[in-house]
């Protein structure tokens, strides 16, 4: 939202916007005073204020990025051994799609491994920033939780198989 309204502040002027450093609300570059606080506003604070928020906004944006990139590998995942494990899909064992379903979520495994480089990346370029916005610890929980997917992905990679397997062993024969 708060990047629509950028956005189209941006095309009216070269203003920028920033948030008000007494009452946090929504100021541009060009504003002398804050609409509503009325404290006055200093042009030399405010490129630097702007340039903040901007950078928020892109670590915003990028962590939302991974945690929706780690919810697909995620879902894509759980959706393909599903299938595998309890034979949802209508086809015969053996069969060539079940192997490319195989491929499919060893294939999902292996770039699941994006996850954590997005993470890293992350972490360098906005581990140290600092500001008031209530976006960016929501910002540091949407790195977790693609941190934690990833987890989750690994470790279905590596244990689901012999879990599913083990359940399978306690069911009775079809
Ligand atoms: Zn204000």
């Amino acid at each position: 939202m708060l990047v629509l309204v950028s956005a189209a502040l941006n095309l009216r002027d070269q203003s920028r916007i920033y948030a008000c450093g007494v009452c946090g609300g929504t100021v541009n570059t060009s504003l002398r005073e804050c609409p509503a606080c009325r404290v006055r506003l200093d042009p030399a604070q405010a490129g630097a204020a702007a340039d903040l928020m901007t950078r928020v906004t892109r670590a915003c944006a990028d962590a939302r990025s991974i945690k929706i990139t780690a919810e697909f590998f995620a879902i894509g995942l759980f959706a393909c051994k599903g299938l595998w494990h309890w034979g949802a899909m209508p086809l015969p064992s053996g069969d060539r799609p079940w192997g490319m379903l195989s491929l499919a979520w060893k294939a999902i495994g292996l770039a699941s491994l994006i996850i954590p480089v997005m993470a890293l990346r992350w972490y360098v370029r906005f581990q140290g920033l600092r500001s008031p916005d209530p976006d960016l610890p929501k910002a540091h929980r949407d790195v977790r939780i693609g941190l934690g997917f990833f987890v989750l992905i690994a470790l279905a990679a590596i244990l689901l198989d012999r879990i599913l397997e083990a359940i399978a062993g306690w069911m009775p024969d079809k």
